[in-house]
């Protein structure tokens, strides 16, 4: 499970620390119950229950870190003090063996229950399920485990108990016990993995520096969008739409403050356009794909936007504002229509804009019959 955890120790993800720890810890506890009759019973059964105890302590804060709360160490550490000194009165107070595993296996199953709650999948639904959904199995499976043995050995505790003995219920504490830690430690990985899969996948879909789709992202849309039309025969349409005298901008206020242009223009896009893919193709131009919309309500929709970015002030260099505008191409789908087509249509609509005289709407349509006029 260490070489395991290694796979993720440079990743930056949350938790890794402690989960690593928690294996050390069991390593070293386990070694040290081995070692019982060899070396001072202190080290056999106090500390090394001490040690037991901590592994699933420190699981729990990292699942707790990596879920981005923090670690409760102080209650853990109460509970891991409790759980010693009540061992250790049952050792040098009494020494009872079926008390102590008892005692134990109920500390374990608090610390069980409480991982287990704090992974309930239902409070995560953000989380890709499988691996959460296996962490959590894995904690509630071991605090039920804890809680049978808790309860059996207390239950027998003036019997003479072995836990060496070959019976079948220390060969399924044992099964338990040695597959505990892995179980967890597995699950903690595949939610690491599935988070690095998530940020990989978002850097991948996503402009770095607005948050809009990326150009990657926006064709891989676009085509379902298309085919989507084209099955259903409904009405597909396409903004795309590029800032005025960008380079302006850039040489009045510097470039810092032309990517806040940038960033803002996308924020401003998202309250207009809600839910709709807005994506940057490059640069100052992007594009935005309007599903079952037809043409009339893409220009009504494109302006709208327009005149929103139009009143839009953001803060420039010292105490000025920047101003911008956008023009827009508007093209929809033509039965029988390309997705190609259609992009390039809305394309010719832009500069059409552009060559109007800027921060305007053109409609693919007029253009066209300009052009069929011209022809
Ligand atoms: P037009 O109205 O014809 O679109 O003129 P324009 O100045 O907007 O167009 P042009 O293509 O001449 O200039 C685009 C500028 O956008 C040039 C480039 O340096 C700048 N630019 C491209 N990407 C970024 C970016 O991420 N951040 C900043 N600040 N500037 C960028
Ligand atoms: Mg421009
Ligand atoms: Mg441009």
């Amino acid at each position: 499970m260490l070489m395991v955890l290694r796979s993720v120790a440079r990743s930056s993800v949350a938790g890794v620390r402690e989960w690593t720890c928690a294996n050390v810890l069991a390593i070293v506890a386990l070694l040290l119950f081995a070692a019982r009759g060899r070396i001072p019973d202190v080290l056999s059964i106090d500390v090394a229950n001490l040690l037991f105890l901590g592994a699933p302590a420190l699981m729990l804060a990292g699942f707790e870190r990596h879920l981005g709360r923090r670690a409760p160490y102080r209650a853990l550490a109460a509970l891991v003090t409790a759980s010693t000194v009540a061992l250790g009165i049952f050792h040098y107070g009494v020494d009872a063996m079926a008390v102590r595993v008892a005692l134990s296996s109920f500390f374990h199953g608090i610390v069980c229950v409480a991982m287990a709650w704090g992974l309930r999948p239902w409070a995560h639904p953000d989380r890709a399920r499988y691996p959460i959904r296996f962490a959590f199995g894995a904690a509630l499976t071991l605090a039920a485990a804890h809680a049978v043995r808790a309860v059996m050995y207390a239950s027998h505790h003036d019997a003479q108990v072995t836990l060496f003995d070959s019976s079948p219920v220390n060969l399924v504490c044992f099964a338990l016990g040695t597959l505990a830690l892995p179980g967890l430690t597995l699950g903690a990985v595949m939610m690491a993995n599935a988070g690095l899969i998530g940020q990989a996948r978002y850097a991948a879909e996503h402009d770095h520096l607005t948050g809009a789709w990326s150009r990657r992202a926006f064709f891989g849309r676009a085509e379902r969008a298309h085919a989507d039309a084209v099955r259903r025969g409904g009405p597909l349409s396409l903004l795309i739409f590029d800032v005025d005298h960008f380079k302006a901008i850039n040489d009045t206020h510097g470039h810092a403050v032309g990517d806040q242009v940038l960033a803002d223009l996308v924020a401003r896009t998202g309250t207009v356009l809600r839910g709709d893919v807005c994506a940057r193709l490059g640069g100052e131009e992007f594009a935005v794909l309007l599903p079952d919309t037809d043409a009339d309500a893409a220009v009504r929709l494109a302006d709208e936007l327009r005149r929103t970015l139009e009143r839009a002030d953001v803060a420039g260099a010292g105490a000025g504002v920047v101003r911008f505008t956008v023009s827009v191409g508007v093209a929809s789908l033509d039965e029988g229509e390309s997705l190609e087509s259609l992009l390039q249509r809305a394309d010719a609509a832009l500069y059409a804009a552009k060559r109007g005289g800027r921060n305007q709407v053109q409609d693919a349509r007029a253009t066209e019959d300009v052009g069929e006029t011209l022809a």
